[in-house]
């Protein structure tokens, strides 16, 4: 919004500047081509640098020059040059002329952050213990219509510990996660999380809490950068430059580097610092379940929630994650981890937690729940049922 509101005010500018150079104020003054005109300026020079406008009204005041010096007068070249340039460089050269001008590129942009540069940078969060509550519920129940989607859930979980929900499909697991990071209200019953009140509190408020989550459906921008859509996740712990760049305050450039230099440790935390100019949508499945880890990082999160992180993975993929999440415990993380591959759970989890038709049937060490015969009837179905059948 500050962007479009910005910009408003830059075409306002430019009416009213175009009124002084005019002198008298008619309409056809500000008729189709001068509104053309305008978005050629930004659009052919290149709108994201600031030499691109210079360039655009460049090609703009030269065109007509030129054709004098030809000979040439014909009032159609210049509009049909406009347009047609207009196409060729949204079609093929997004970046319009600027981007013909070779640029140095910074450090972090070209993905060479380093992750040990020695300070903390923006992750500065100090960890709940072990032993400290982290995620608390009481009675929890949500119910859509006639449907129980999770009834009576008690949970507590304590720093670094990281807790595997599994079930079968359907047993309610992403709606717990969902009232967790606060994206749905709770019917009844109480939840803390880091302090908060998800449910009452805004979710930006709990993001702020320190709760970062991803999505069992990859929400990543696909035509953005893995390292700009680790960046987006770093607006809550990074600094906001937006006025001071329009002020062209050098601490505001100073600032977009140490989140770059943030997003870009993250990227290297998931193994993806290679790939941090690749877009998002030419990752492979895998990579793109780990961006997203990585941009959950970017907040510098207390507690992660991951919603099936391993789902598409091949095995040796899974097995890699399940060490990353082992590492991110290490540094004082609080997991919770909702996963079909219940073989990569038991390695991962400290403790495990077996949803079924919404409510809680067994809770406990790997090894319990592996010979819970409630687990093994949930998933694999009685006895009798197979004689039924
Ligand atoms: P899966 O492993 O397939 O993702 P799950 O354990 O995460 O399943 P949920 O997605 O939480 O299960 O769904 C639990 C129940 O709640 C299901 O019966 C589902 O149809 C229902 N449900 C979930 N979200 C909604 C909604 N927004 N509106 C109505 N019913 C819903």
């Amino acid at each position: 919004m500050s962007a479009f509101v910005t910009a408003g005010a830059v075409a306002g500018l430019y009416g009213t500047l175009w009124a002084y150079f005019v002198r008298l104020i008619a309409p056809q003054d500000f008729g189709f081509t001068t509104a053309i005109d305008g978005l050629v300026t930004a659009v052919v020079g290149g709108s994201t640098v600031f030499i691109g406008p210079v360039l655009g009204s460049g090609f703009l005041t030269m065109v007509p020059e030129v054709q004098r010096a030809a000979g040439i007068d014909a009032g159609w070249i210049r509009p049909f040059l406009a347009s047609l340039l207009l196409l060729v460089v949204i079609l093929f050269l997004p970046g319009g002329l600027a981007s013909l001008i070779p640029r140095r590129v910074t450090m972090a942009a070209s993905g060479e952050a380093h992750a040990d540069s020695g300070h903390a940078g923006l992750a500065q969060r100090v960890h709940p213990v072990p032993g400290e509550p982290v995620i608390t519920l009481r009675g929890v129940d949500k119910d859509y219509g006639g449907v129980h989607a999770v009834r009576e859930v008690d949970l507590a979980v304590t720093g670094s510990e990281i807790v595997g929900l599994i079930g079968p499909n359907g047993a309610g697991k992403t709606t717990l996660v969902n009232m967790i990071s606060g994206l749905v209200p709770a019917t009844s019953g109480t939840i803390e999380v880091l302090g908060v009140q998800p449910g009452q509190t805004s979710v930006h408020r709990v993001a702020a809490a320190g709760v970062s989550r991803t999505f069992q459906h990859s929400k990543l921008f696909p035509r953005l950068s893995a390292l700009d859509n680790a960046l987006v996740g770093a607006h809550l712990v990074s600094r906001p430059t937006f006025i001071r760049r329009l002020l062209w305050l050098p601490s505001a450039r100073r600032d977009e580097q140490q989140s770059l230099q943030h997003a870009a440790r993250c990227l290297d935390r998931v193994g993806l610092a290679e790939k941090s100019a690749v877009t998002a949508s030419a990752l492979s499945y895998g990579d793109q379940r780990r961006l997203e880890i990585a941009r959950a990082l970017a907040a510098d999160p207390s507690l992660l929630i991951l919603d099936e992180p391993a789902a598409g993975m091949n095995h040796v993929e899974a097995q890699a994650l399940s060490t990353l999440i082992a590492s991110l415990a290490d540094d004082g993380l609080t997991v919770l981890l909702i996963e079909h591959n219940v073989g990569m759970v038991m390695q991962t989890c400290s403790r495990i937690v077996v949803l079924n038709f919404g409510e809680v049937i067994a809770a406990g060490t790997p090894e319990e729940i592996a010979d819970d015969p409630a687990v093994v009837e949930a998933y694999l179905g009685s006895a009798e049922d197979e004689e039924a059948r």
